[in-house]
């Protein structure tokens, strides 16, 4: 595996690579790899000649500074983790190798109601700053195809989104949720949680799939209810959003809606550690 630190240099790297025919798989991380991480390389692997990977804690999509502050950092680990994986490239780079005009300013991404939902609603600013750096990722790599997880619902439609208004030619290619045994939605996050609450977080997994098993039996608010109770009991201290969705558009559903796919999606606090999963439903 080549490390680069320069995105000038990899940038040169990859325009020879492109020139020889060989497709270019994108998976941008925030490091502390985990298996999910893992498996969008495996998966960029089957389909692409060159992987790259980016390893970047990016300090502008961080609402709360507490956050960026204690976000996990494994870098040797996921080196030897990608190495094992068999990924060609790892793009190491510096907040100012991606930002050398300063955190400040940048232009305001245009994607829509996206912006006010969910966790655009809970998280302002965030998903400006995930347009800011995959932009500038995207510009740099210049992939064919990128790679990034369902476990993050509504990043894959503002990524779809972003693509889209600034006529990036990558296509969007989302991973199914790898989960732990019992459940819980791999995150890097998790490295935060003690044994105790890693266990008390499977609330959140016993929530969705309650909605998922009993989508037809009670009203989308009866279930929206009954799923905050369940991760409430099971030990959180807060919930942000508990919402059953249309998978297209993110929009409410209804009680009317319940006989097509339908996604439940979570946003909750345990520990002061923010967890969020979702899961197709109906
Ligand atoms: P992050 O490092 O958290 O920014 O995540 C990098 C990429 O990995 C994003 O596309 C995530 O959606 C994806 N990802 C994170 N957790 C999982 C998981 N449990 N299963 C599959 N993909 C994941």
């Amino acid at each position: 595996m080549i490390i680069f630190k320069k995105a000038e240099a990899l940038k040169k790297h990859l325009e020879k690579i492109t020139k020889s025919a060989q497709s270019i798989g994108f998976v941008p991380t925030m490091g502390a790899l985990h298996q999910g991480h893992l498996a969008l390389i495996r998966e960029s692997r089957q389909h692409c000649d060159v992987t790259v990977c980016s390893i970047f804690v990016n300090p502008v999509q961080f609402n709360d500074p507490k956050d960026f502050e204690k976000y996990p950092v494994t870098t040797e680990n996921d080196i030897l983790l990608l190495e094992e994986e068999g990924t060609d490239i790892l793009f190491l780079p510096s907040v100012n190798e991606i930002y050398p005009g300063g955190l400040a300013g940048g232009i305001h991404y245009n994607i829509g109601y996206l912006e006010n939902i969910l966790e655009g609603h809970y998280r302002p600013g965030h998903f400006q700053g995930v347009c800011r750096v995959l932009h500038r990722l995207l510009d740099i790599v210049n992939p064919g195809s990128m790679f990034m997880g369902l476990k993050d619902y509504q990043q894959c439609m503002v990524v779809k989104r972003l693509l889209e208004e600034h006529n990036i030619p990558a296509q969007l290619k989302m991973v199914d949720t790898l989960r732990e045994t019992g459940g819980l939605a791999m995150s890097s996050r998790n490295l935060r949680l003690s044994p105790a609450a890693r266990q008390k977080a499977l609330a959140i997994y016993h929530a969705l799939t309650y909605i998922k098993h009993n989508i037809a039996a009670f009203t989308v608010e009866q279930l929206r209810q009954q799923a905050t109770r369940i991760i409430i009991e099971g030990g959180f201290e807060k919930i942000d959003y508990v919402a059953i969705c249309h998978p297209g558009t993110l929009q409410p559903a209804g009680d009317a809606d319940k006989n097509a796919p339908l996604v439940a999606l979570v946003a909750a606090f345990i520990d002061g550690i923010r967890l969020i999963d979702n899961m197709l439903v109906g």
